[in-house]
């Protein structure tokens, strides 16, 4: 298991140091479908590693890694207008 093994499998291309974003679907309102259009409840945070066959993010504010799965409610988080920082949406 790799990062390589995890691109692969998922045809993904993320890498370790991108920021992401994890759809908080336990907090929506939405009919569940994976990856829906609210994003209120989204969390944000940093791509450190691939455990297993995962994506292991720091989210923010979090000082323990968690691991997602690499295509569930999970993405490239859109480039924020101001690098560095983090509005908490
Ligand atoms: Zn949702």
């Amino acid at each position: 298991m790799s990062a390589k093994y995890v691109r692969t499998r998922y045809a993904v291309d993320y890498k370790v140091g991108e920021r992401m974003t994890l759809h908080d679907h336990a907090a929506c309102p939405a009919p569940d479908t994976g990856r829906c259009a609210e994003t209120s409840h989204d969390r944000h945070g940093v791509l450190v590693s691939f455990p297993q066959q995962y994506l292991g993010v720091r989210f923010d504010g979090e000082k323990r890694t968690s691991r997602c799965h690499p295509t569930w409610r999970i993405s490239r988080q859109a480039a924020p207008k101001t690098p560095g920082t983090d509005d908490g949406r």
